[in-house]
């Protein structure tokens, strides 16, 4: 038996045998020197390679039903990707001038692109050179003959053992036949970790080299909640095992017991669940979990994937696409589109030179409001899809009510394009303002009076209140979501909204931690969005308390900020719901929102 400690990237137990995926990703490549005569029909072989390549690749898109769309998207970036000029341009230079054999003009291509993307400072970048590489071994099978090998070979349940999966591994998967996944490598923003997530499926990642430890025939523990697997697990360890998985199992169905009903205190005061989605991730399973609409899609995934700007057609496609995923969540399940994020921790290598300070440089809306063209299609794209369902647009890192008016002007001057071209669209489409700067919560009385609603984004509005980066370890210390000043600009933000009579949600990662949820909605907040699999841990927590009790704990917590510090502020809140939901202990040892 032997235990290794990983990343937890996506929560829950599995326990199965193992089914080891080598891909041949190191695929031998004949290496040799072409004579001159022989350069145009070598360039020849390689542009048939690419059709036929291409050809697959269509016929992978065309399988695809409507609403899956994370399937097509990873195929349409590896179309993109055997498009790319650069790509092509180099290997046809190495086989005219160094006059290399096509497969080893393609594999020092590649290897230079993946220099290139690992050298990258943004963790989603450097994920994408996995899509660099499937397309590389797509190619190399075709010019070398070779077959594919894809997961055809699974039958029974399994969990997958592998060093890593290209995004198109995991697109063939089959969810039941997948009991989790355990992976050399990753991160908490691969591929495989989202799709887990996404689809409900545990996974640890950043094993090391988990895959070279085990073979066909042995069994695998996955603790996804807790970041580790055990090979080969000892009868005792087994037994402590199943234990675990059997009460996980009775829990989740403990919580989803009204997962049918709408989500509300003890006393009734109504609370809107909602799933936080972005382009690549599947969405037709948020109804399962209860969500009643997407409170925040986080577009900027679409620019991200492609590493440059997706048409008006693409976007208006991959919006209209959500939009009607979402009608399954309920006839008045809507989608709020965030307008473009880019910047701080999301940066686009087309955005150019990377800035010093880049959480506090050119991102988001200020970037927008810079770059009117990329603004003006994104606009008309969502503008499009609201034809489509339920839509809204909501207005990322507003820092001055001059940014607010020029992005509702923005949004005017789209609807009187699309009005003069005919195309249809929601009049009355709703916008709506993200509150994540300090100065923006200050000020929400004046900008509450321009939008239809508030969305406050507590990843951001902590990390600025407190200036304690969200995703520097060192830091991490002071990035306290109950520290006194965060609840007073909550506190004031929903004020003023209740004033202007606008509600408000939170779309920040502490809507799915059920003690800061709760005391959101005690405070004031009538929507939580979050990751989909969150939503029956806070539906059966608030179903426990009042408004009443969740206010009083609201009021408790703001008083407290004089003399407590936030450690304290939480265990209080904490204490509270503890008192009146005994279950929450258990709940948070097994549904942790980290
Ligand atoms: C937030 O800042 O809380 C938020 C939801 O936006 P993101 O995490 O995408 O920055
Ligand atoms: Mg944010």
């Amino acid at each position: 038996m032997v235990t290794i400690a990983g990343i937890a990237a996506s929560r829950g137990f599995a326990a199965g045998p193992v089914f080891v995926h080598r891909p041949d990703d190191i695929i031998a490549v004949p290496e040799y020197e072409i004579p001159p005569e022989r350069v145009m029909s070598e360039l020849d072989r390689y542009h048939a390679a690419r059709a036929e390549t291409r050809q697959q690749l269509e016929a992978l898109i065309a399988q695809f039903k409507d609403g899956e769309r994370h399937g097509v998207d990873v195929f349409v970036n590896h179309l993109a990707i055997l498009d790319d000029a650069a790509m092509t341009a180099s290997v046809e230079r190495l086989v005219r001038e160094s006059r290399l054999n096509a497969e080893a003009a393609l594999r020092r291509t590649v290897a230079e692109f993946r220099a290139a993307f690992g050298r990258m400072h943004d963790p989603y970048l450097r994920e994408r050179v996995r899509d660099v590489d499937d397309v590389e071994r797509r190619l190399l099978r075709v010019l070398l003959g070779r077959d594919e090998n894809l997961f055809s070979q699974i039958t029974e349940p399994v969990v997958v053992v592998a060093a890593d999966l290209a995004p198109s591994e995991t697109v063939a998967l089959r969810r039941e036949l997948v009991l989790g996944f355990a992976l050399d490598r990753g991160s908490a923003t691969s591929h495989v970790a989202l799709l887990a997530r996404a689809l409900g499926i545990p996974a640890v990642v950043g094993l090391g080299d988990v895959s070279a430890r085990v073979k066909p025939g042995d069994d695998i523990l996955v603790d996804g909640t807790n970041g580790a697997v055990t090979v080969n697990p000892d009868v005792k360890t087994c037994a402590e095992f199943a234990r675990l998985v059997r009460r996980e199992r009775e829990l989740y169905a403990l919580l989803n017991e009204d997962k049918t009903k709408a989500g509300a205190t003890r006393d009734g005061a109504l609370v809107r669940f909602c799933a936080n989605a972005q382009p690549g991730v599947p969405m037709g399973g948020l109804a399962a979990f209860g969500a009643q609409g997407v409170g925040l899609y986080r577009s900027e995934y679409l620019w991200l994937a492609c590493d440059g700007e997706p048409s008006e057609d693409e976007q208006a496609a991959a919006y209209s696409e959500a939009v009607r995923a979402a009608s399954a969540m309920g006839e008045t399940a809507r989608v709020v589109f965030r307008a473009l994020d880019i910047g701080g921790d999301k940066a686009m290598r087309s955005q150019g030179v990377r800035e010093p300070n880049p959480f506090l440089g050119s991102r988001s809306i200020r970037w927008l409001l810079a770059h009117r063209s990329t603004f003006r299609t994104q606009l008309r794209a969502i503008l499009r899809a609201s034809a489509v369902g339920p839509s809204a647009v909501l207005w990322p890192m507003i820092a001055t009510m001059q940014e607010l008016q020029e992005a509702n002007a923005e949004l005017e001057r789209a609807k009187e394009e699309l009005r003069a071209e005919g195309v249809a669209f929601d009049e009355q489409m709703p916008k709506g303002c993200m509150i994540e700067i300090p100065s923006a919560a200050l000020c929400a009385d004046q900008l509450a009076r321009a939008v239809d609603f508030f969305s406050i984004g507590t990843n951001d509005l902590v990390q600025y209140t407190l200036a304690a980066d969200r995703g520097n370890s060192a830091v991490a210390y002071l990035y306290q979501p109950t520290n006194p000043a965060v609840l007073r600009l909550v506190d004031s933000t929903v004020k003023a909204a209740q004033a202007a009579g606008i509600p408000v949600a939170v779309c920040g990662e502490t809507a799915s931690d059920p003690v800061l949820g709760s005391l959101w909605v005690g405070m004031g907040v009538t929507e939580l969005s979050m990751g989909a699999s969150y939503i029956p841990v806070l539906r059966k927590v608030l179903r426990a308390l009042t408004m009443g009790e969740l206010r009083e704990m609201a009021n408790q917590a703001l008083a407290m900020g004089a003399t407590s510090s936030a450690a304290e502020i939480y265990a209080a809140c904490r204490a509270f719901i503890l008192a009146k939901v005994p279950q929450l202990e258990e709940i948070q040892s097994f549904f942790t929102s980290s």
